[in-house]
């Protein structure tokens, strides 16, 4: 089972989007490999942000950060979210844990040439660590949470494995 260090961006994200998909994530099943959103979602990656350097935090991965100690974070999507305000959050609690004082983060969405800037502010922390102890919850329960409607999981990696039973 996952410790509070092993919790990454991807966790927080699904912990946002559907903790179903988290609890199935953490147990291994990655059906997001063969995924086209997944897919084009790494296709924007790779044409969006050229000279992006990114960052391994062991289980989190920035996309980039700036010399001004601002996180850059490239999504595929066209709208922001809360679990893209949550995964910077995180990213910036994880840097900041080793020291690396990050300024805050900008979110990119190059589908509809968007971006948001998030500075970094003092309640992040505890939310930070809020998501941390939600996931750890989630990941330990002994059954998968309940799906979410339908019409919320288009899109979703785990559609096949949830709706076809
Ligand atoms: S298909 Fe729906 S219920 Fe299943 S993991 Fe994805 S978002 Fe959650």
């Amino acid at each position: 089972m996952i410790t509070n260090g092993d919790v990454g961006g991807v966790h927080i994200k699904y912990l946002h989007h559907c903790r179903r998909q988290l609890w199935l994530y953490a147990r291994g099943l990655r059906p997001e490999a063969l995924s086209t959103t997944v897919q084009l979602g790494e296709a924007v990656h790779a044409t969006s942000y050229r000279r992006a350097s990114p960052i391994d935090l062991g289980s989190a991965r920035l996309d980039d950060l700036d010399g001004e100690l601002w996180v850059h974070e490239i999504k595929s999507s066209s709208r922001p979210s809360s679990a893209d305000e949550a995964q910077a959050i995180h990213y910036c609690y994880r840097l900041r844990k080793v020291g690396v004082q990050a300024q805050g983060a900008v979110l990119h969405y190059p589908k509809t040439r968007r971006t948001r800037r998030l500075p970094y502010a003092e309640e992040w922390d505890q939310r930070a660590q809020d998501d941390i102890a939600a996931v750890l919850d989630t990941v330990a329960a002994p059954t998968a949470p309940e799906r979410l409607r339908r019409s919320a999981c288009r899109g979703c990696s785990y559609y096949d494995y949830c709706w076809s039973l």
